[in-house]
């Protein structure tokens, strides 16, 4: 016989699978001693057998679900239909996955025409009891029999207008019985049959209508928005009633156990004094911040405060609870791992840590990519956002800033979006309904809700900016209303999640935000990590930037790029243009003191880390002038013929310049440019070091090595005039001179070049270009094609290819070491970085890997999860 039922004592929070999240945990609480109303579990197996089986609940299964209610009677000491003490209970469901407001839950489920007057005996309060009976007309109205909400709504609004009055709380008893006996007649309207007094007989149904909307169209988007199978199928947690909407000393709430959006420790949550089910999530009333109730019921409070602790320490991670509060009496419905802010993950984990509530490898595994990624995550320009007024506020939902154009429906939004646009969805407030429209925008806004609000807590889920509540916002029919401003459909906005703002306009975002808790993080992964990772930067602003994301050096400072600036391109181009080499020598004076400069500040950015700077690797052509009218400005500027110009620029001009003159091609021809260089990288390293006191020790990289007479050639010519600087100057600075490793050439006599260079570092872009003999700017085309047949798995430019440019790679690393045990290896070439690359690079014996700024923090992260 298969065990459908589950009662809440015999389950536990590994069952999830089975007994779904909501189930799993109640049971797993239920075990812990905390005060969880009595309960059981109908399991997701008995949902996926419900659905195969033409919707039916098989007698088995009804049969242990009366087991479990009879379980249920003997530790309450109510019973269904019972005239003294009868048993209420809710039905909710719980799949393995918290599908946040997909199924829907019914409450107060037992009362009958019958009970309902005993409720009413028992609590001394008929409005209570009439009021407990209406709900449960219209919850197993609306979530069973699939009658429409706005029926009964229609009533309640009739009524109080009737009265004039304002609140659903001002309704008396009769008037509750009033709506009730209306509600029974809406039932034989909608569905000519009458509300079904038999308790047993509205929990069969109400255990179908759960297993049923497993299959509903919004629980199916939101799996399919959230990559959950639909095999999984949901449960059912049929658990004795408790009741906050009792009195002064009652009430519910949502709690989470630390601040969701910005992970500050401390309770997080709402609240409402008499209050039942989902009146705080809905909105009705608006609710009280937790921190209220430790005022209005102390005692409670600071139980709910150490049970969440508690929960904390045992879950290992941030809690989002619902309570109820009966007459005093505090009760835990519901606790699950809370949802939370990219920002909020990294502080929470780094404050559990601190707190040792995680070990430091368990803290290196938990980061998750998506979040470090969004912690830099753009906000908006601070100068900007100075001067400038919100024409709306409410409440910082979920962090980040955005720009785009407003539109009112998920319809809307997701066409904008198809279209191109970006999209700031505007709402009243938003329901599951809205998921994909939100799922496609940068940012949402509403008019009214909480911070556990539906367009809050999916805009923090999904890591989509959000401001909810602005209470000046009305909607109107085609466009909302704020005092005289109006947003029509188009209106650009500029949305602060963080703060809470909305701004008519674009307003510019900055790049970088925060990066407080990043500095601590880098010194955990550096420990743990088997190499460093440094950066591929030449600009001061970019060193800065990868210095802050944690770049344990520069990898690759490029010195190619600093001569497309204009006076330095005429200066270049006079270069190369040059009939002599006393007229080379004249330019190359002028240009060293520019890029002695160049190298001071890159020096003064990289704040005494290892700088590895790289001497001129150009292709040719890219400086050249392009047609004949460049030719003739050229020739102007530097006073030679425009024939001349022409005919040297064509003498030079390649077919396949990637191959041609270029790096040390280059430097064998002009052994003077690259002496050029060499002085001026040791002269700004010898300033920098005097102004500063930097330890600086130049690594000078040459370039496009094919061979080691011809790297021993140049090195010596630029070790010749670095060592009559030093002399005349009388100082003493170690230097490096090493190589680029980018032609499989260069591999295969890696012991020979190693004999004369100090450190190799491989260039993946060219090595991977050569090796597989596919131009990296042409290829892109073939190589989606060799995607699409599946001869290549990935893009061997994004992510390195082992088998290939890998063993060659393994090929000149073991050559090199033969020849220099210590030889220092790095690699420079952005594919280093992917992740996947990193799976292969961490078996190699490499001293570091280079890449862009933004791509360290994420490389240093996965480098240091291999290493625990
Ligand atoms: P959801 O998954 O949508 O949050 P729940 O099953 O948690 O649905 O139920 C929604 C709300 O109904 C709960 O937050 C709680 O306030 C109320 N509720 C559920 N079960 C009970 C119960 N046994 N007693 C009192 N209130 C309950
Ligand atoms: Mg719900
Ligand atoms: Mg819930």
């Amino acid at each position: 016989m298969t065990k459908w039922v589950y009662l809440f004592s015999e389950g536990s929070k590994e069952q999830k699978g089975l007994l779904g999240g909501k189930g799993a945990n109640l049971a797993e609480m239920t075990k812990l001693g905390l005060p969880v109303p009595t309960g059981f579990t109908v399991t997701t197996e008995a949902c996926l057998d419900y659905l195969s089986h033409q919707n039916q609940l098989t007698d088995e299964m009804k049969e242990q679900v009366t087991q479990a209610v009879e379980t249920l009677s003997e530790k309450t000491g109510k019973r269904f239909g019972d005239l003294d003490q009868p048993l209420l209970v809710s039905v909710r469901s719980g799949s393995k996955f918290s599908m946040p407001g997909m199924m829907d839950t019914v409450l107060n489920l037992g009362l009958n025409d019958q009970t309902v007057a005993a409720i009413a005996k028992n609590s001394q309060d008929e409005r209570f009891a009439y009021d407990c009976y209406r709900r449960l007309l219209q919850m197993f109205g609306d979530v069973v029999m699939g009658i429409d909400n706005q029926k009964f709504e229609s009533r309640i609004t009739a009524l109080k207008k009737l009265h004039q009055l304002n609140y659903d709380n001002e309704l008396t008893a009769e008037h509750w019985k009033t709506i009730v006996s209306e509600y029974k007649e809406i039932y034989r309207q909608a569905i000519q049959r009458e509300f079904p007094q038999n308790p047993i007989e509205q929990l069969h149904l109400a255990i179908e209508a759960v297993f049923g909307s497993w299959n509903n169209a919004r629980a199916k988007t939101y799996r399919r928005l959230h990559d959950i199978s639909d095999d999984l199928g949901t449960a059912v947690n049929i658990q004795e009633m408790v009741f906050g909407n009792f009195g002064d000393s009652s009430g519910t709430g949502v709690v989470f156990s630390r601040n969701p959006s910005t992970g500050e420790p401390g309770l997080f949550g709402e609240y409402l004094i008499n209050a039942q089910g989902e009146d705080v999530v809905a909105g009705v009333r608006t609710p009280k911040p937790i921190q209220v109730l430790a005022e209005e019921l102390p005692e409670q409070f600071q139980q709910l405060q150490s049970i969440l602790e508690n929960l904390e320490k045992h879950y290992r991670d941030m809690q989002d609870v619902e309570f109820t509060i009966e007459n005093g009496k505090l009760f835990i419905l519901q606790t699950r791992n809370g949802k939370r802010t990219s920002k909020a993950a990294l502080t929470i984990l780094l404050d559990f840590f601190r707190e040792g509530i995680i070990t430091e490898e368990e803290l290196i595994e938990r980061i998750e990519a998506k979040d470090l990624e969004a912690s830099l995550h753009p906000s908006f320009d601070e100068t900007v956002i100075s001067n400038r007024v919100p024409f709306l506020s409410g409440l910082a939902a979920s962090p980040g800033a955005a720009v785009g154009a407003a539109y009112f429906t998920a319809e809307a939004a997701t066409e904008a979006k198809a279209r191109g646009e970006k999209v700031i969805l505007v709402r009243e407030e938003t329901s599951p309904e809205d998921i994909e429209g939100i799922a496609v925008s940068e940012a949402v806004v509403t008019a009214r809700g909480g911070m556990t609000s539906h367009a809050a807590v999916v805009a923090r889920g999904m890591g989509i900016c959000s401001v909810v509540g602005c209470e000046a916002l009305t909607m109107e029919e085609d466009g909302g209303v704020v005092g005289k401003e109006t947003i029509k459909e188009g209106t650009i906005l500029s949305v602060d999640g963080t703060l809470g703002n909305v701004y008519f306009g674009e307003i510019p975002l900055e790049e970088l935000t925060n990066t407080v808790a990043l500095d601590e993080l880098q010194s955990i992964w550096d420990q743990h990590a088997k190499f460093q990772v440094r950066a591929n930067a030449e600009t001061p602003k970019d060193i800065e930037t990868a210095m802050a994301l944690g770049a344990t050096g520069i990898g690759l400072a490029r010195t190619e790029h600093m001569f497309f600036e204009r006076t330095r391109l005429l200066q270049f181009r006079r270069l190369i243009l040059a009939d002599t080499l006393d007229e080379r020598l004249e330019v190359l004076k002028d240009l060293k003191d520019v890029q002695k400069q160049d190298f001071k500040s890159i020096y003064q950015a990289a704040g005494g880390k290892a700088t590895t700077i790289r001497l001129l690797d150009p292709p040719l052509h890219e400086f050249l002038p392009k047609n004949n009218d460049e030719c003739r400005e050229v020739a102007k500027a530097l006073n030679k013929s425009f024939n001349e110009v022409k005919r040297k620029s064509d003498n030079l001009a390649e077919v396949n310049p990637m191959l041609g003159f270029r790096g040390l091609r280059l430097g064998v021809a002009y052994p003077e440019i690259y002496r050029m260089q060499g002085e001026a990288i040791v002269e700004a390293a010898s300033e920098v070091i005097k102004e500063r006191g930097y330890e600086i020790q130049p690594e000078i990289m040459i370039p496009f090595t094919i061979d080691a007479q011809e790297f021993a050639k140049v090195r010596c010519s630029i070790e010749t005039a670095i060592q009559d600087f030093l002399a005349v100057s009388n100082q003493k600075i170690t230097y490096q001179i090493g190589t680029m490793i980018e032609i499989p050439r260069a591999c295969l006599v890696a012991d020979e070049i190693a004999k004369y260079a100090d450190f190799f570092s491989f260039g993946t872009n060219d090595l991977t270009q050569m090796v597989l003999g596919l131009s990296r700017d042409d290829s892109p085309r073939i190589i989606n094609q060799y995607g699409e047949a599946g001869i290549f798995e990935d893009d061997p430019f994004q992510v390195l290819d082992e088998h290939g440019v890998g063993a060659m790679m393994k090929i000149a690393i073991e050559k090199g070491r033969q020849t220099k045990p210590n030889l220092k290896i790095g690699i420079c070439g952005e594919a280093a970085a992917h992740p996947k690359s990193l799976v292969f690079l961490n078996t190699l014996p490499i001293n570091y890997i280079s890449c862009s700024p933004f791509r360290i923090p994420q490389a240093k992260m996965t480098l240091a999860q291999y290493g625990v």
